[in-house]
Parts: structure tokens; C-alpha cells; sequence
């Protein structure tokens, strides 16, 4: 928290709206729209419900095919479960590690000579770096689907000076307790569209028509956030800014320190874009490096500190058995790559730079005994 959260609370407490709508949730939205840059925003429960309604209002329905960046958490894609379709996984790219715009052609290409084009693409900005989104926008366009850009964790970085999440039809952003900003749990949904945010409030508090007593001619969702988080929100909002510095520079220092020894490769910064850098990630060649990532996760265990690979591929997922996927060529399934050499370092905003210091010295300790072992 950052400081002027207990305020908002105290309003909200003090005007008793203690509620899935008020004052807060009025401003937040008005606030979030203003930050990237949108006509409309919608304060949800979480950012998965923020991607089902996306979802609900592109018509996609049971049976329908969506396509979905495979390198993900598998909140991108539980929404395309929960309407009954059916899920085809697009490969990363080795620049931004997102979509691949070449896998995503063919897909779509193959989609539309089967007469079966996808009612959306969820596309993923992974670890804070926004996808090639020039590429897979001609792409949308060119073949005529709709686009959600998942960008629950890239709040406040930008591609070429515009902000993240405003790409698609639909943005949506999370605000779960591990995201750069957050109300304990919460998510956004954005569009520029009017008529599609009238509609989206209207699913999310239970789909009630204009009647006194009750109506109901639609399924609904109880998908609002509550005033009290809302005013979280606000206070959290205040401080992006000062977030994302912090992470860029919590990425920087990692660099610096560890990004000499051959074999470590941090995550690319694809030109002209600028990542929030949620997470510092970076892919270990072991060869190279000397080093496994399991060894430097056992490594930073032992020390008590906390790492975690990068993301399993949802087209590796037992939940998604069956499911195509589309690799980026012949000889290169990158998400796999990327999942079996990466690695997630601690990167909260208030990590101090003695605690870095630590778990950079725990890797090169882990290192210099690795070297010593292979002598
Ligand atoms: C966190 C996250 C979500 C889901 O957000 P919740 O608010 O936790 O529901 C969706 N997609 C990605 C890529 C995420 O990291």
C-alpha cells in the first residue's frame, strides 16, 4: 500500500457506501480511462471476469473458436472454457516472447480456408512487454476478427508512446494482489466503444432489465467491485508511476549485476515500446551459463527467497490436452523454449536494493560452486 489508501476507505466507510457501486468505483473508472487513454472503463471483480465479458459481448459462444498467446497464466484463457468454446493456442516470438504475428497468420489463414475463423484473439503482454501489436492488429483487420489485449500485466508500460491495453477491442487489466497495482483483487475491463461498457455493467450486476420489480431476460454475472476496493484502487493508481520506475530499475540493477555471465539472457525490450517490467525474467542456457534454472531456484530456496519459472505453456497444460497449437516454424516451439530455460526473479517495487544484493549473490554463488564442481 502506498499511503493514501486508509483515506478513500475512510470515505467510503463515512458515506456508508459500502457496496458493488459507489463514488469510488465512479472515479476509479473515470481515473483508469483518463491514465491510458480510453473512453470507457469498467471495475470488476478480477481481471478473468474482465476477458469473460469481453468474451460474452464479441458473441463468442459454445463451439466457437478463440485463439490465445500460449506463453500465459491460464486466467488468458479459463474464459474461453467457461463459454463452452474451444481454445487455439498461438506460439511466442523470441523479441517480446508474446505472440508470434508469423504463427498467428498461419492460424488464421488455415482458420479461414476452413470457413472457421476465431470470434477473438486474447493477446497476452507478458511479464509487463507489450506483443507486436502493429503486426497482430494488420492481422486482426486484415482477416476481421476482434482482439482483447490482455494487459493485466502490463499497466503503465506503452507501446510506441501508446499505453498498454488500448490496442484491442477490449483492454483488460488486473488488480490481484501480485500485479503492479492492486486492490487486494480486482480487475478493469476498457474499450473506446460506449454501448459495449453500458453493456458489460449490465452483465456484471446480475443482468437486471430497467424494471422495478426484479426482470431478467439475460444471464448475468456478479462481476462489480466493491466501493471499498475501488478506493484502493484510486490510492494505487496515484503511485503506477512511481511502480514502474522502481521495477525498470530493479530490472536495471539485475542487469547489471548478472548480465555479464554468458548464458543469462534477460527478457528483450522490443524497440520503441517500454515494459513496466513486472517481473524480471530471464532464460538460463545451460551449457553456456553452467547453471540449471532448477539449480539457481534450489539455489534462492535455501536462502529463502522466492523465484519461479516463467509460465507453462497452456498447450502443455493437462487442461488443455487436444488443443492445437500453432509454433512459431518447424524447428522452434519458443514458448516451450522459453519455459524450459526461464526464470522469474523477485521484482515487488519495494524490494530494497540490499535484499537484491542477496539474491544476486546467491545466484553467483550458486555459479562459482558450479564451476568448481565441473573442475
Ligand atoms: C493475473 C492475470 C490475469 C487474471 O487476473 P485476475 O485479476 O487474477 O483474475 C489474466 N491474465 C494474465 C496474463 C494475468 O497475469
Amino acid at each position: 500500500m502506498s499511503g493514501n489508501e486508509a483515506k478513500y476507505i475512510r470515505e467510503a466507510f463515512e458515506t456508508n457506501w459500502i457496496a458493488p457501486l459507489g463514488p469510488n468505483v465512479d472515479a476509479f473508472e473515470r481515473e483508469l480511462a483518463e491514465y491510458v487513454g480510453v473512453n470507457e472503463a469498467v471495475a470488476l471483480s478480477s481481471g478473468t471476469a474482465a476477458i469473460h465479458l469481453a468474451l460474452i459481448l464479441l458473441g463468442v459462444d459454445k463451439g466457437d473458436r478463440v485463439f490465445c498467446s500460449s506463453l500465459t497464466f491460464v486466467a488468458s484463457a479459463n474464459p474461453i472454457l467457461y463459454q463452452g468454446a474451444e481454445p487455439v493456442f498461438i506460439d511466442s516470438e523470441p523479441e517480446t516472447w508474446n505472440m508470434s504475428p508469423v504463427a498467428l497468420k498461419r492460424a488464421l489463414q488455415d482458420a479461414a480456408i476452413e470457413g472457421k475463423l476465431p470470434k477473438a484473439i486474447i493477446v497476452v503482454n507478458l511479464y509487463g512487454q507489450s506483443a507486436k501489436m502493429n503486426e497482430i492488429v494488420a492481422l486482426c483487420n486484415e482477416f476481421g476478427v476482434p482482439m482483447i489485449e490482455d494487459a493485466a500485466e502490463s499497466l503503465g508500460s506503452t507501446y510506441k508512446g501508446k499505453p498498454s491495453g488500448t490496442f484491442g477491442d477490449f483492454g483488460i487489466f488486473s488488480f490481484n494482489g501480485n500485479k503492479i497495482i492492486t486492490t487486494s483483487g480486482g480487475g478493469m475491463l476498457v474499450t473506446n466503444d460506449h454501448d459495449m461498457a453500458q453493456k458489460a455493467r449490465f452483465l456484471a450486476t446480475q443482468a437486471r432489465d430497467p424494471a422495478q420489480h426484479y426482470q431478467h431476460s439475460k444471464k448475468g454475472y456478479n462481476y462489480r467491485m466493491s466501493n471499498i476496493l475501488a478506493g484502493i484502487g484510486r490510492a494505487q493508481l496515484e503511485v503506477l508511476d512511481d511502480r514502474v520506475q522502481a521495477r525498470r530499475k530493479i530490472f536495471e540493477n539485475y542487469v547489471s549485476e548478472l548480465g555479464s555471465i554468458s548464458g543469462l539472457l534477460f527478457m528483450p525490450e522490443l524497440e520503441g515500446t517500454r515494459s513496466n517490467r513486472w517481473l524480471t525474467a530471464l532464460t538460463i542456457d545451460e551449457e553456456e551459463a553452467g547453471l540449471t534454472v532448477q539449480s539457481v531456484l534450489d539455489r534462492l530456496a535455501k536462502e529463502n527467497i522466492e523465484a519461479r519459472p516463467v509460465w507453462k505453456p497452456l498447450h502443455m497444460q493437462p487442461l488443455f490436452k487436444g488443443s492445437s497449437f500453432y509454433a512459431y516454424s518447424n524447428e522452434h516451439n519458443v514458448a516451450r523454449e522459453l519455459f524450459n530455460r526461464g526464470i522469474c526473479l523477485p521484482s515487488g517495487s519495494s524490494l530494497s536494493k540490499s535484499e537484491q544484493e542477496r539474491i544476486t549473490e546467491a545466484i553467483k554463488t550458486e555459479m562459482k560452486l558450479n564451476t568448481l564442481l565441473k573442475r
